[in-house]
């Protein structure tokens, strides 16, 4: 197997035994760039002279020494760029600070590699909505590789990277990795440092892998968890061996099947695929409960109230004077402002910052933000009233596989209700992962993978993983 296309734990292997380098690793990655990333359009940028220098230092006894990570285009990498899909940072930015989750890849010895596509800041599902271009999904081209972080997942699945960090506000990593075939965890709000993120939405924002394996998730999720006085919601609490359990299987643990996630909204091949899979932790020793989620259903409304108006509130950094583009010759001051938001935003972004602003304001508070932070409790609260009967919950990512790119980039509504699987999650701060469960054919000669949706309590990455471990394919 080329060493583009392997796992962190079997390249590890390898580099402590001295068998390879990580030069050659980076060297056969950009191989592999060169050749299939035209097609895919998973990198806005890299910078290999960068990351051989590190990669020659890197300390090969650390846990995870010597292995490049491709980040999403929205974690700051210093010196590098971070351009957020839009053309408000396109030229000309550059990070002057380092994420803490880049310091801790670091400081567990892997090397910050590739700056991965997305949709503008983070807003979508499909990476149609980045400004700066295209990514197709490794396996079938003609198709979207999900999003937000689609070009983190088109990457490790096309292996055009080793494994890659993502950001999950509603779905970004978990539908990405459904769509592409690979492992994508959410960790649970708190868990890791969100300092050096770019903000979209604070309250629902978590950084996690993308990898090929389960191994890999929890090697990386325990580089980059834990403490940091930097990020004030992140969780002061002690971050467990992610390792140390994950093959005890499932024997013994109750797993739910929320009735609200398996309706007629599903493609039926999407919940065969999910179904078997319960039945295989089943048959591995797991016992299935059903189980309710009764406000799954308003779980949509809620978060395209909350996030756009956090968004709103965040991206109103963005004004043509502190960071990236800056309208040319503008008549006035509120000219500057205008205009420069104006050419630097996309249509998404600008939609979401005008809904976002709108239930904020004054005499709309009440009635939409307001009440939307009501029904996000009672989302909380049936996950846990669920946790007194399970030890987790099963459940698709996605409705569908993905779907042809330009499909469905005229109709936000439908796109915002394909996140129905995933968002919930978001809302209650919980931990979820998507781990392959199998693929569905396309109808032209292609397959198309599909996840499985694990989600568990807050902090519950222990239980998840091994879980997930269990179902892996
Ligand atoms: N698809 C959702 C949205 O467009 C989630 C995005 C995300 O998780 N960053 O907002």
């Amino acid at each position: 197997m080329s060493l583009a296309a392997s796992s962190i734990f079997s390249l590890r292997q390898r580099l402590t035994a001295g068998e390879i380098s990580p030069a050659d690793i980076l060297a056969d990655l950009s191989t592999a760039i060169l050749a299939r990333d035209p097609e895919i359009g998973a990198y806005l940028s890299f910078d290999l002279e960068a990351a051989q220098i590190e990669a020659a230092a890197a300390d090969l006894s650390l846990p995870l020494g010597g292995i490049p990570i491709a980040l999403k285009d929205n974690i700051n990498v210093l010196g590098q760029p971070c351009t957020c899909g839009s053309r408000f940072l396109e030229r000309g930015y550059t990070s002057p600070y380092n994420a803490t989750v880049t310091e801790r890849l670091r400081a567990a010895g892997a090397v910050p590699f590739g700056r991965m596509n997305l949709d503008e800041f983070a807003m979508g599902s499909a990476t149609e909505n980045s400004a700066l271009q295209i990514t197709r999904n490794p396996h079938d081209l003609s198709r979207i590789p999900g999003g937000s972080s689609g070009g983190s997942a088109a990457a490790v699945a096309g292996n055009l990277a080793i494994a890659a960090l993502g950001s999950d506000t509603g779905g970004s990593i978990r539908q990405p990795a459904s769509h592409c075939g690979v492992v994508g965890l959410k960790p649970s709000y708190g868990r890791v440092s969100r300092y050096g993120l770019v903000a979209f939405a604070s309250s629902l924002d978590q950084i996690g892998p993308l990898t090929r394996t389960v191994e890999d998730a929890a090697l990386i999720l325990q580089a980059i968890a834990g403490p940091d006085r930097r990020d004030s919601t992140c969780l002061d609490v002690p971050v467990p061996d992610y390792l140390e359990d994950l093959k005890k299987g499932v024997a013994g643990l109750r797993l739910g099947i929320p009735k609200e996630y398996f309706d007629e909204g599903i493609d039926p091949a999407v919940r065969a695929l999910v179904e078997a899979a319960a039945a295989r932790l089943q048959a591995a020793g797991a016992e299935l409960v059903e189980i309710s989620l009764p406000h799954t259903e308003h779980a949509v409304a809620t978060y395209y109230i909350i996030a756009p108006a956090e968004a709103s509130s965040n991206l109103s950094r963005f004004d043509g004077i502190r960071y990236g583009r800056r309208a040319p010759s503008p008549a006035d001051l509120d000219d500057l402002y205008r205009s420069s938001r104006e050419e630097g935003f996309g249509a998404d972004v600008k939609r979401r910052i005008i809904l976002g602003t709108y239930v904020l304001s004054s005499g709309y508070y009440d009635a939409y933000y307001s009440r939307a932070q009501k029904v996000r409790t009672l989302i909380r609260r049936d996950f846990e009233q669920a946790w007194g009967q399970v030890d987790a919950i099963l459940a698709p990512v996605a409705p569908t596989p993905a779907r042809k790119i330009g499909e469905a980039s005229s109709d936000p509504l439908q796109e915002y209700l394909s996140d129905i699987c995933t968002l919930a999650a978001n809302l209650a701060g919980i931990c979820a992962i998507s781990v392959p469960c199998g693929t569905v054919p396309s109808g032209e000669g292609t397959e198309l993978p599909v996840g499985l949706q694990i989600l568990g309590p807050h902090l519950g990455e222990a239980t998840l993983l091994r879980i997930a471990k269990a179902a892996e394919l």
